[in-house]
Formats: C-alpha cells, structure tokens, sequence
C-alpha cells in the first residue's frame, strides 16, 4: 500500500505561473486589467470564439446570463441530473423549473432525442454538459434547438481543448466553462462564457461588472467616465488580473495538460479492463477530440457485494482519494421536496449516480500512481 495520500485531483502549477502571479500582486493593478483583457484574447483565439467574458466562476456565468435572458417564473430549462448542480441552482433561483432529462447509460450524456421529448412551449433554454471531457452529438442537439426555436448553452466545465468534428468547443454558438482547480486549466475560482453573439456578449459583459456598460479596466484605460452610469441593475463578478495571469499560464500549456491526461485515462482503460467489477464509460463512436477532465468509472456493486460509497472508503483506507461526479441532483433535498422528484424518474441516471466515482486524475500523476490505484481496486474486489 502507497504510504502518501494520493488526492483525485491537483492543480497543475508552474513555479513561472507562481511568479507571474507575484508580478502582478506586485504591480499596483490586481483588479480585472490588461491580464483579464489578455486572458480574454488568448481564450478567444484558443476557441475560436467570436468574443468571450470572463468571470469569477462559472456559476456566475450561468447568473448572469439567466438574467440576460430573463429566465424567471414560467420558463423551464432543461439539463440533465447527472451534473453539478450550479445549473439547476440557478434555474431554481430564477424561479424557473428544470426539467431533468435522463442520460445515457453508459456516455452520462442526454441525447438530441431525450431533449426533444422534454421541450414544452415553456422551454426556455438547453443547457446539455460534456461529460467527464467527452464531447456531445452537437449536430443532432443543434438540429433539436434550432427546430423548436429554442436558445442551447453547452456547459463546457468539462471541455476546454476538446472538439466536435474538428471544431473546437466553444467556437460555435454558446458555451460556459469553469477554471475551478479541478478543471483543465485553473485561475483558483472563474469562468467563462464564450459565444458567437456579439450583442449577447457585451450584454453579459455589462450584468457582470453592475450593468455600467464598462469594467474597471475599460473606465482606467478606454477614456471612459469614471461616472459612467448604471444602464441596468448588474452583479459585481469580474475576474481579477490576479487570477487571470494564472489563466494565461494554464491555457499556454492546456494542450499539452490535457495529452497528459489523456495519456493517463489511456493507461487506466487498459489496466482495468481485466477487472469485471469495474465498468467503463462508453465513448461515444462520432468525430470528437475529449478533453480528458475526469476518469470516471461504474462499480458494479452486485458483483462486488459492496456499495460504491463502501468502496470509496475502501480506497481512502488504502491512501487514494477519488471524487464523485456526479451525485444526480434530482434526488438532493432541495429538489426532492421542491420540485417533486422521486426515485424512478430518471433510471439511468440513478443507476450510475449510486455505483459513479471519479479515481485521481491530473496531468502530474506519475506511472506509479496509476498503478498504486489499480493495485488498490484489485486488492479491495480481491483479484
Ligand atoms: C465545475 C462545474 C460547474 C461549476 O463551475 P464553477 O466554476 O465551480 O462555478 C458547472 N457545471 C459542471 C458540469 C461542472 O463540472
């Protein structure tokens, strides 16, 4: 057994990015400023993306541009269960309704099908996520939105550097990414949105720093009043230079990070093939680059005569750490009790939700590690 703790994730951090980080706390400008600016421009040209706005997390992309759009009392968004819930939060806290769809079984993502079956003259926005860095049909999904006239936002927290047939996620339409430490790259919390919607995206460019119309930047260096106005009530979510020169250091090694990982992901595939008791996602068989975020697995809890959560302990007594990802939303307590949800709704969701867990993953795992893990799982199913 290793004699360290092995997490199931770490940043990835170079000591230049450490510095360049200290530069600027050193600078006198550590608000949103020519790093935010240049961030922004690298992601642009990273994607492809018409423009993008960067916050302080996803989470508040996703506020904002639920007021962007109005969503409130009446509208239904929908998105699937198996995700992080900061979609179906906001949703919730606009006073809109999601409508949970059930995913695939073995990709954990909502098909062009399942979506169409949901939307209802109350439908408001789609809101489908890449899936541990697997890429969705975005050609049957866009058919699907563009058909009923509805707006689809793909959550892309998964996603930086990966592509749908051979273009990258975030180019075309709109999608929202996080740079939380556990994602590809990290500024420690933010986020970004990225759309080929010019008029969409200086609105959000406003609502994200008070509904001024500018930011602190533009009103320093653009010769903008410093008594610029409210236009319309906005939030106080810009991402600082800071935390934005920390971006510019990941994105420049994004792809390289994500060979990694990829490299990483490849290896566990083989090694755990042999072992029954271990079910692996299915990828999906259409033109796509993954992104390589997360190493999900299913444990096949009646052939381990263990539950998943057993099993992680299990793990964790052996010195490695693993995530979950996800616990479905549908049946957390809130929504439970808010919005009705019951076992059974969603059957291929709540399949995995109870046999999901993530093992460590992140591009500075050594060949070592990747074994030390392996050599856990078949110590604890006794292979
Ligand atoms: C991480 C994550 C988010 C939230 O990102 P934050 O930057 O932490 O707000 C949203 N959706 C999915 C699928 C995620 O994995």
């Amino acid at each position: 057994m290793r004699d360290t703790f092995l997490p199931f994730s770490k940043p990835c951090i170079t000591e230049a990015e450490i510095a360049a980080v200290g530069d600027v706390l050193r600078s006198g400008w550590i608000t949103t400023g020519p790093k935010g600016a240049q961030f922004e421009s690298d992601l642009k040209a990273y994607t492809g993306a018409a423009d993008v706005v960067c916050m302080t997390s996803e989470t508040s992309v996703m506020q904002t541009l639920a007021r962007a759009i109005d969503l409130g009392p009446g509208d239904e968004v929908i998105t699937p269960s198996m995700t992080w819930v900061s979609m179906v939060n906001i949703t919730a806290l606009s006073g809109a309704t999601p409508v949970f769809v059930d995913c695939d079984r073995d990709t954990l993502m909502i098909t062009a099908e399942a979506i169409e079956k949901a939307i209802t003259p109350r439908t408001k926005l789609i809101v489908p996520v890449h899936f541990a860095g697997a890429i969705l049909d975005m050609d049957k999904i866009r058919a699907v939105a563009a058909k009923h006239n509805i707006m689809l936002v793909e959550d892309a927290a998964h996603a930086l550097g990966g592509a749908y047939k051979g273009e990258k996620v975030g180019k075309k339409g709109h999608a929202m990414f996080s740079f939380h430490p556990i994602k590809n790259i990290t500024t420690g919390e933010g986020g970004m949105f990225a759309t080929d919607d010019q008029a969409l995206a200086d609105r959000m460019r406003s609502l994200k720093f008070h509904g001024l119309g500018v930011d602190a930047y533009d009103r320093q260096t653009h010769g903008r009043a410093p008594q610029a106005q409210v236009v319309e009530p906005g939030f106080k979510f810009n991402l600082p230079d800071m935390q934005a020169v920390l971006g510019i250091g990941q994105l420049a090694r994004v792809d390289e990070m994500n060979r990694k990982r990829g490299y990483i992901m490849q290896q566990y595939a083989e090694k755990l093939n042999s072992i029954d008791e271990i079910i692996q996602l299915k990828q999906p068989d259409y033109e796509f680059t993954h992104a390589h975020h997360l190493m999900v697995v299913r444990l096949d809890i009646n052939k381990a005569a263990m539950s998943r959560d057993d099993f992680m302990s299990e793990l964790k007594k052996r010195n490695i750490g693993t995530g979950l990802h996800f616990r479905c939303v549908h049946l957390q307590k809130y929504y439970r009790e808010a919005f009705n949800c019951a076992p059974g709704m969603l059957p291929d969701t709540e399949w995995n939700s109870e046999r999901i867990l993530s093992l460590p993953m992140f591009p500075d795992m050594t060949d070592q590690d990747i074994d030390d893990v392996v050599a856990a799982i078949k110590d604890i199913l006794k292979k």
